[in-house]
């Protein structure tokens, strides 16, 4: 362990010198160094072990510091750490394209990495747009979303998220401006109301014309405010589409690799979509790294007319480390029980989690799969509810008015006690989180 004053020092720098997500500097909200995690633990510089419910961001799904991940990096490692992409290839991308292609839906069958979630968001985006492009209709440059999204924060993915929530205020003027639907009401479990796609359906009835490509979270809206939506939505969204010849992206960069409660949440409603986004748990936290899935339609009419080629290739395409991480972790998901991990923490935050929405602070209670949300009717103060969850010995990063967790697949049923108790006992109490 280090000495104190060392620790102080190294923590000094950081508040001064290092931006963390949408923060200030010097950061004045503390936070917490780590020195190592292992499983559902996260072990803090003072000792301290943490439960994590967040999976760092949706994407450690097997826990940490997992052996056969490590190995997978390892033997990667004494082979070749990276090599560019350009004219090059390696049997870790290989290998992870043909698993990637084998088991998404069978039309989905051309892979393109990319370094991170935002990046193959902004790469679904080009695709749309170089197709219709090389169709000839060149007037459809325009993207089709609902409110209460999230894409990622580079300036084509911020251009699709909320326009009131995301980041639209302060680079309005620098964004492409798109179509906004109303987000639907009707939730995941609940009956469908057909009023929900009267929004969407009106802009597309309207503009058509101008509009390359649909792009939705399906089931769940992550980052945008933590909301579930009917299935139903998306099997009129993809009918409207069709009717329209109008292209799908979905984007499962949140939601892919079992969240949901299926290995992809459209599988829950039945479509297939034209371009498909993933991220997050596709190297089970190990990496960064994002791939862009679509069809041999769309490939080929890009391919076949000009430029001819697709045009983006970043520097760490298909980085052999994260390629070889990814492959190891979709294996280990398919070879483990996930679904029956995924249902059990499902059917735990419900049974434990519904009843308190009988408080006055809260809002709603939101579960699907392996996700929990509370959402209160103030705002909290962030440094606050952080340190009284750290108190409690848990990892739990809410957000606005949102009280939610993600955690690994392999939290064993104590462990999410110990996380749903710390979240009902801090909700319940408002002084410590006002
Ligand atoms: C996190 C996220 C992104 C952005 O991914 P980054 O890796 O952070 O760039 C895009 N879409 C969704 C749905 C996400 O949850």
């Amino acid at each position: 362990m280090k000495n104190l004053s060392q620790l102080d020092d190294e923590l000094a720098y950081d508040k001064h010198h290092i931006w963390h997500p949408y923060t200030a500097i010097p950061n004045p909200v503390p936070v917490y160094p780590v020195v190592a995690a292992k499983g559902v633990y996260l072990t803090l510089a003072n000792g301290k072990q943490l439960i994590d419910g967040m999976a760092s961001w949706w994407s450690v799904i097997h826990g940490y510091n997992h052996p056969y991940l490590n190995q997978a990096i390892h033997a990667q490692v004494d082979k070749m750490a990276h090599i560019m992409f350009g004219g090059l290839t390696h049997a870790p991308a290989i290998k992870l394209a043909r698993l990637l292609v084998e088991i998404t839906p069978i039309e989905l069958e051309k892979v393109f990495f990319s370094d991170s979630g935002s990046v193959a968001v902004e790469v679904a985006i080009k695709m749309a747009i170089q197709y219709w492009q090389a169709v000839g209709k060149v007037e459809k440059q325009k993207l089709l979303t609902i409110r209460r999204g999230y894409h990622g924060d580079t300036f084509g993915a911020m251009a699709v998220c909320d326009p009131v929530n995301g980041m639209h205020n302060l680079f309005s003027h620098l964004l492409p401006q798109h179509f906004f639907a109303d987000e639907p009401q009707s939730r995941t479990d609940a009956e469908w109301n057909e009023t929900d796609i009267a929004s969407f359906k009106a802009i597309l009835t309207q503009h058509h014309n101008e509009i390359a490509a649909v792009i939705l979270e399906p089931l769940l809206q992550g980052a945008g405010g933590m909301r579930v939506y009917c299935p139903t939505y998306l099997r009129r969204v993809r009918q409207l589409c069709d009717k329209y010849e109008i292209l799908l992206i979905l984007d499962e960069i949140a939601t892919g690799f079992g969240r949901t409660g299926s290995l992809f949440a459209f599988e829950q409603a039945n479509i297939v979509p034209d371009i498909l986004c993933l991220g997050k748990a596709l190297t089970g936290g190990y990496m960064s790294l994002a791939a862009t899935l679509t069809t041999q339609k769309i490939s080929e009419i890009i391919s076949s007319n000009p430029p001819g080629v697709f045009m983006h290739g970043p520097t760490f395409m298909a980085n052999p480390l994260a390629c070889s991480v990814a492959t190891a972790s979709i294996q280990l998901l398919l070879d483990t029980p996930w679904q029956q991990r995924v249902m059990q923490i499902e059917t735990q935050l419900k049974k434990f989690l519904l009843p308190i929405i009988s408080l006055p602070q809260v809002a709603d209670i939101r579960i699907l799969g392996a996700v929990g949300v509370i959402e209160l009717k103030e705002v909290i103060n962030m440094a606050k509810i952080q340190a009284e969850f750290v108190k409690r010995e848990v990892w739990v990063r809410p957000f606005k008015n949102l009280v939610y967790i993600m955690p690994p697949y392999i939290i064993k049923e104590a462990e999410l006690m110990q996380v749903i108790n710390a979240m009902i006992e801090i909700v319940s109490d408002k002084n410590l989180w006002q």
